[in-house]
Order: structure tokens, then C-alpha cells, then sequence
């Protein structure tokens, strides 16, 4: 099991951790700490009203009787439990009301970093780690942000108990046991007295170092305890997700062999595992010492205040209250130092949270805007650009030099991994270049807006992914949308026939995500809807990369015939492995290797004999031959 050991927080770092984490929440949710600080006074503060009235009931009972005070006492106790309970409840359900927003106000400030942060992160294998990493601390030790919310109200339930209880219990030791008690004056002692106290903060704080070394084992495993989660989470979806249905369906006794073997090699959720060792073991046993500790204090308390009241300092009533007391403020005092613990363990992961949460928005930084004018001459230029990935040695682009203008239709064609997508990434500023840069109009791409910038691209990737709205939502990528206008884009896209065909038209819901009668697209229709919204946007850039691979060859001759009308005048670059879809392009761009090897015509290429077109075309030609 690996331990988190240089995970160690100190105690100042802790302290700002937490504060941020109070700030970060209350901005998040600001009734949510307001209604659980209320709730925890409330439930710190009142159990006094009752320990008091209790032990004057029990003093009048056992001393004077005196029954009009009796009736007093009965009916005070009684309204002050009713209210103090009644009160307790409503103040709990409001608390629980605020805390379920809380979880999906949580989420939503992930979802906002995650859609705002410049997608070089996002793609970054390291910042989806962080990301499951923060994930599975919560799902898995419930280990984040919201658990700062129990640790700071768990820290004023205990001030205040100790406040309450040591009130409550002053007069235990400054009432006198009287003289005619003879050798019990002992009791009234300072070093009596003093030990007593001490014993009452340092054998509780005993108790609680003891647990909380043992919970520190478990959070300094969470990382084995995140792996096993994460398996066990993917196994489920696996098992539940219908689109891997008919795989595992033909490859079942892999699927479920393998998700034994891999749990079974976790070990965390065997009992026989690592991690119910540990709780039969090390921490069971750290656990039942912290126990045994704070019990043995409790038996000193009772033998102190017994004794006192038997040698006559107070009345019956007494017991009841200064044990109650005493063994609040010795409680809390516990309680105080095991959160404390709990609060270092957990800023560790809260610390992950701020890390993810601070990551920069590199790519926000220019500022000029675009000019959106139909009629703007837009000229782009590759001048030298070389890329490589995050983490990557190899370089995807090399030198890759290239002019277009606005109007134009471009075709990129090469081999799988030659770079035609990491092109269209870089142009379309999901990367910037390592070397070169590239222009728009003559300035570099990155001093425009970058949300400007990026508005005159609409794309289809390759792996595009429509989304669980309607067909006209998914065409606008809006949840309004203007219905003539995304008819007309379905239709220039071939949806035409299969729209009329659905009772609920442009209303019908795609997948069943979001409506039970919502329905599942084929790869052919799913592309002419992203299509679709490539138009919609009516961007002067359309990008298409590989825009007809999954529609039968009749839709495919049909978008390729309208392709000018189609595009209208955007200029359209598009990614082809179907070089007779390429002829009717003004220009085609070989890549090979990360470089640009060829560019020109149709007719030009495939006479350039051993070129790469020529081979490409060749290769591609015998099979319609
Ligand atoms: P093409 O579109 O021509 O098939 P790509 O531009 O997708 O090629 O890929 C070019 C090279 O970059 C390939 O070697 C590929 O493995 C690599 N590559 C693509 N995407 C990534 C990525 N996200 N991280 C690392 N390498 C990548």
C-alpha cells in the first residue's frame, strides 16, 4: 500500500486552507454556512437549558420537596424540551434543504472550470488525473471541499460545548466540601484540584491523538482505496452502458474474468484485502484504545464528583449536572482535537482542489477582435509551425508553411497520423504552436479575443459528439434556436427525408438521455445533424474533417454534389481519405509525416508520379477500377 507520507500539511498551511474553503463555499452557496452555523449553536448551546432544570428537579426532590417548586421545575423542563426540540427540527430540515444545493453548486463549479480552461489542459493527461483524483476523494473517503462544512460547524459545536460545560461546571470546584466532612476537605485541595482539571483536558486529547493516527492510515491510503473505487467504478459502467453492449456481449468471459482478476488484485474491497487488515488491525485496535482512554476519564469524573457530593459539597442534583458538564467540556475537547486532525487530513485534498481551481487560462490573453463582416477578405497563414503534444517527443507538425483565403476550398489528404486534426486544432487555436505562428490577416492568431477568434471556425470533428437535446437544439447548439433556419441546414445536409419522418420533427429528443422517447441515431444520420450545425453557425470558416466516413455512398454522392451550395461562400477546409471527393477542392494539401509534401490541384498531384497523392490515388483507384 503506498503511503501519502510528503503529503503532510502544517498547521498554518491547514489554517489557510480551510479559511479559502469557508470563502470558496459561502460564494458558492452562502445559506448553506449561514443555516448550518445556526443549527450548531442551536444544537451546542441548548442541551444546557435541560442538564440545569434536570439537576435542579433532582436537588428539589431530594431535598425540600417543596411542590410548588416542583410544578415549576416539571412544566419549565417540559416547554423548554418541547421548543428546544421543535426549534432543533426546524432549523435541521432548513439546514437540509441548503446542503442538497450544495452538492449540485459543487459540481457546477467544476463544470464552469472545466468548459472555461484552455483545452491544452483539458487534454492534458495530467489535468484529467487531477481531475479523477478530486473526484474520487470525494466519492470515495468523502474527502473535499463540502466536508469543510461539517469541520467548521464540528469546530463551533465544540467551542461552544466547552464553553457551556465549563460554565456549568465552575462551581463544582469552587464550592467548598464543608468542615464537618473531616478528612474529605481533601477534596477541596488546589492539587486536587488541579489534577482534576488537567485530567480533564489531557486524557481526552490522549484519546484523541490515539484516533487520530488511526484515521490518518486511512487517509494516507486513499490513493489505493481511489484506484480500487475507479475500477469498480468503471466495471459498473461497463456492465450498464448499452453502447459496449454488444462488444462484451462477443467477448463476455474476458469482461468479467478481467474485472475479478483486476478487484481481486486491489484487494481493498476483500476482507481479507489490505484495508480490512488494517481495520481488524492497527486501526481497530488504536481505535478501541482511544475508546478505553475516554472511558477511563469519565470514571474519574463520576468518582470525584460522587465523592464530593458525598461529602457533602452539593445535593443529588449536583451529580446530574457537573458529570453532564465535565464530560461535555471533556467531549468537546476530543472532539476539538480529533477535527483538528481531520482538518489537516482533509486540506491535503482540498489543497488539489485549489491546485485544479487556479490552473490559468493561458490562451484568454489577446484582446483585438475579428472582424465579422460577411464580406471581410480573411486570409490565414501557417508561416514555419511546428507542434508537438503536451508530454509528446515526436513532433506532429513540422515546418508546416500554408496560405488560404477566405472563399477558397481546401482539402487535406495523408496517411492516418500524418497531422491533417492537428492542423485544424492549431488553426483553430485549441493549440498554439510550439515554433512559427500563424496569422490571421497578418497577425498572429494570438493577440485576437480568443472567444472571438475562435467564432469564426465551425467544425465537425471526427469524433463529434451531438448532445441529449432535441435535433433543432443540437443543430443550434442553443436551447432557443430559429426553426426555419435549422430545417434549412438539415435539409442541405441530407436529413431532409429521415426529419419528416419523425413525428415530433425538429422536437425529437436524440438519445434517451433527457426523454424516454427520444432516438438513437445511426453514424450516417448523427454526422448530417453535426453537419448541420456546422451550418447553423454560419461561420465564415466551415471545417469538416472526414464528413462523409460513415454515410452510405448515395447520402455521400448527394453532399458531395451540393458540396458548393452546401458551404455556399465559407471557406471550407475539409479532411478527406476519399481523394475523388478532393477534385472538385481549388487546392489539396498532402501531409505526410507531420509536413505539408505536396500542394496543388487535382490534375497536378496525381501527375507528380511517386508522390504521395499518386500513391494514395493509385491505392484507392484499383478498387473502383
Ligand atoms: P491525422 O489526422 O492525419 O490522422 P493527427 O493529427 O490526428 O493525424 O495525429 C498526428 C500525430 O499526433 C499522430 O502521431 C498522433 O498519434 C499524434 N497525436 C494526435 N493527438 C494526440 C494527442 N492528443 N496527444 C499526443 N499525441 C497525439
Amino acid at each position: 500500500m503506498s503511503k501519502n507520507k510528503s503529503k503532510k500539511i502544517s498547521n498554518r498551511e491547514m489554517l489557510k486552507i480551510t479559511k479559502r474553503a469557508f470563502c470558496t463555499l459561502y460564494r458558492m452557496h452562502p445559506l448553506v454556512m449561514v443555516s448550518g452555523i445556526i443549527r450548531t449553536l442551536w444544537g451546542a448551546l441548548t442541551p444546557y437549558i435541560g442538564i440545569y432544570l434536570s439537576a435542579q428537579l433532582i436537588g428539589e426532590l431530594a431535598g425540600n420537596r417543596n411542590p410548588e417548586r416542583l410544578r415549576i421545575l416539571v412544566l419549565w423542563t417540559l416547554i423548554s424540551a418541547a421548543s428546544i426540540g421543535l426549534i432543533g427540527s426546524v432549523l435541521d430540515r432548513w439546514n437540509d434543504a441548503q446542503r442538497r444545493k450544495i452538492w449540485w453548486a459543487n459540481d457546477h463549479m467544476f463544470v464552469e472550470k472545466g468548459l472555461s480552461m484552455d483545452f491544452v489542459r483539458v487534454d492534458d493527461s495530467e489535468t484529467q488525473k487531477m481531475l479523477s483524483t478530486i473526484q474520487q476523494n470525494q466519492n470515495g473517503g468523502g474527502w473535499g471541499l463540502t466536508k469543510v462544512i461539517d469541520q467548521i460547524n464540528g469546530v463551533i459545536h465544540n467551542i461552544f460545548s466547552i464553553a457551556g460545560g465549563i460554565a456549568l461546571s465552575v462551581t463544582l470546584f469552587t464550592t467548598p466540601v464543608p468542615e464537618s466532612a473531616g478528612k474529605w476537605t481533601i477534596l477541596d485541595s488546589p492539587v486536587f484540584l488541579l489534577a482534576i482539571i488537567a485530567a480533564m483536558f489531557i486524557i481526552p486529547a490522549i484519546s484523541a491523538i490515539i484516533s487520530n493516527k488511526a484515521n490518518a492510515v486511512f487517509a494516507r491510503g486513499s490513493t489505493d482505496h481511489n484506484l480500487a473505487n475507479r475500477l469498480f467504478g468503471y466495471f459498473c459502467y461497463m456492465g450498464q452502458n448499452y453502447q459496449m453492449a454488444t462488444d462484451l456481449r462477443m467477448y463476455e468471459g474476458w469482461a468479467s474474468t478481467s474485472m475479478a482478476h483486476t478487484l481481486k488484485k486491489t484487494g481493498l474491497f476483500d476482507s481479507k484485502g489490505e484495508r480490512a487488515k488494517q481495520a481488524k488491525g492497527k486501526v481497530g485496535l488504536l481505535h478501541t484504545l482511544s475508546g478505553a482512554v475516554s472511558k477511563l476519564f469519565q470514571l474519574l469524573v463520576y468518582l470525584y464528583v460522587c465523592l464530593k457530593a458525598r461529602a457533602g459539597a452539593f445535593g443529588v442534583g449536583g451529580i446530574t449536572q457537573y458529570v453532564a458538564a465535565v464530560t461535555a467540556v471533556a467531549t468537546g475537547a476530543s472532539r476539538f482535537i480529533s477535527l483538528w486532525g481531520d482538518m489537516k487530513n482533509n486540506a491535503v485534498f482540498v489543497k488539489l482542489i485549489f491546485e485544479y481551481l487556479d490552473i490559468p487560462n493561458e490562451m484568454y490573453q489577446g484582446s483585438l477582435s475579428t472582424e465579422k463582416r460577411r464580406d471581410t477578405d480573411y486570409e490565414i497563414e501557417f508561416r514555419n509551425v511546428s507542434f508537438k503534444y503536451p508530454g509528446s517527443d515526436t513532433y506532429a507538425l513540422k515546418d508546416v508553411n500554408m496560405k488560404f483565403r477566405v472563399g477558397e476550398k481546401l482539402a487535406l489528404v495523408g496517411r492516418n497520423g500524418s497531422g491533417k486534426t492537428t492542423f485544424i486544432k492549431l488553426l483553430c487555436r485549441l493549440y498554439d504552436p510550439n515554433e512559427g505562428e500563424i496569422l490571421l490577416n497578418g497577425i498572429d492568431i494570438r493577440k485576437y479575443d480568443y472567444d472571438d477568434y475562435r467564432s469564426i471556425f465551425a467544425v465537425v470533428f471526427q469524433d463529434f459528439k451531438l448532445f441529449g437535446y432535441t435535433i433543432g437544439q443540437n443543430v443550434a447548439a442553443s436551447e432557443k434556436y430559429d426553426a426555419i433556419k435549422a430545417r434549412d441546414c438539415l435539409v442541405k445536409a441530407g436529413f431532409e427525408e429521415r426529419l419528416n419522418s419523425l413525428p415530433d420533427g425538429l422536437e425529437s429528443y436524440i438519445g434517451k438521455a433527457r426523454s424516454d422517447t427520444g432516438f438513437n441515431c445511426s453514424g450516417g444520420e448523427a454526422q448530417k445533424i453535426a453537419l448541420a450545425r456546422a451550418l447553423y453557425k454560419n461561420s465564415p470558416f466551415i471545417i469538416l474533417d472526414e464528413p462523409t466516413a460513415a454515410l452510405d455512398p448515395l447520402a455521400e454522392a448527394e453532399v458531395y454534389t451540393n458540396f458548393n451550395a452546401i458551404v455556399e461562400d465559407r471557406t471550407a477546409i475539409y479532411i478527406s481519405h476519399r481523394l475523388s471527393s478532393c477534385r472538385f477542392c481549388d487546392e489539396i494539401a498532402v501531409f505526410d509525416n507531420g509536413t505539408v509534401v505536396q500542394k496543388g490541384g487535382h490534375d497536378l498531384l496525381v501527375s507528380e508520379e511517386g508522390g504521395v497523392y499518386a500513391s494514395l490515388w493509385n491505392a484507392q483507384a484499383q478498387y473502383y477500377a
